[in-house]
């Protein structure tokens, strides 16, 4: 991870008097209150945070909505869910009293989903349970375990709108939304199901999108669903 990253930070509207946080340049300086989180990190080996990581946490941890772009390997998935984990254990409303999840991961395909379930998983964070959710799996155990109170969704669109429809899942308690590979789904043609997916959940919520590019219809879904983002965008656009 020596590689050169060219890192740029923004806001969508530069009117918008947001503080943007600094970057941590630590794993303690960003989790130094959470010592589960790190010795799971350093269980895992890690050195260093990635430029995204740097970023991106203190950013999430103030509740802030994000966009990142970023290339495929550059840990992503951590740059978001610790703070999907730390949002879980500090909402205002008890935990046991929620409706249904708190966190929403969309992600493109069933690999990705199980792949971020994963690493989710490992973590074992004051047992927050995470479900994968997704089209061809054994439904009636993603129904189990959505039943037995599973904080963290991890779904495809498609899957996850059916369940929602026919009311197998309650998404009115989800207050952390992550579309991950948005440019991926929107390829796939998810658009649809996605925007079905959001009307169910609190239009107070904190959002994230990430993707690898930029092109305009990430840029419009963007702007429709998240609120004075904060851009990070690791590497060049190539624009
Ligand atoms: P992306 O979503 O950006 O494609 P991932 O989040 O899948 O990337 O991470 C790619 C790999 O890098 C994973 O195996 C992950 O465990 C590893 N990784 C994540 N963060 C770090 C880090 N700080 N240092 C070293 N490896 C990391
Ligand atoms: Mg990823």
């Amino acid at each position: 991870r020596e590689e050169n990253f060219n890192i740029s930070v923004s806001l969508s509207n530069p009117e918008n008097a947001i503080d943007i946080p600094n970057p941590v340049h630590t794993f303690n300086q960003a989790f130094h209150n959470y010592p589960e989180i790190l010795k799971e990190i350093e269980k895992q080996g890690f050195e260093h945070p990635t430029p995204i990581q740097c970023q991106s946490w203190p950013i999430l941890m103030k509740g802030h909505d994000m966009i990142g772009i970023a290339q495929t390997g550059t840990g992503k998935t951590l740059a978001f869910i610790l703070p999907a984990l730390i949002h879980i254990v500090h909402q205002p409303v008890p935990r046991w009293e929620r409706p249904g999840p708190t966190c929403l991961v969309l992600a493109p395909t069933r690999e990705l989903a199980q792949q971020i379930e994963k690493e989710v998983t490992k973590y074992q964070y004051q047992n927050i349970r995470c479900v994968v959710v997704y089209g061809q799996g054994d439904k009636r155990q993603q129904i189990r375990q959505i039943n037995a109170k599973a904080e963290i969704v991890v779904a495809t669109p498609g899957r996850l709108n059916e369940f929602s429809e026919k009311e197998i899942i309650d998404l009115s308690g989800v207050s952390y939304l992550v579309l991950d590979e948005a440019d991926r789904m929107l390829d796939m043609g998810f658009e649809p199901q996605i925007r079905k997916i959001i009307l169910d959940i609190r239009p107070d919520r904190q959002s994230i999108l990430t993707s690898a590019t930029w092109p305009e219809g990430v840029r419009s879904l963007a702007a429709k669903l998240l609120k004075d983002p904060i851009h990070v965008i690791v590497g060049s656009l190539d624009l």
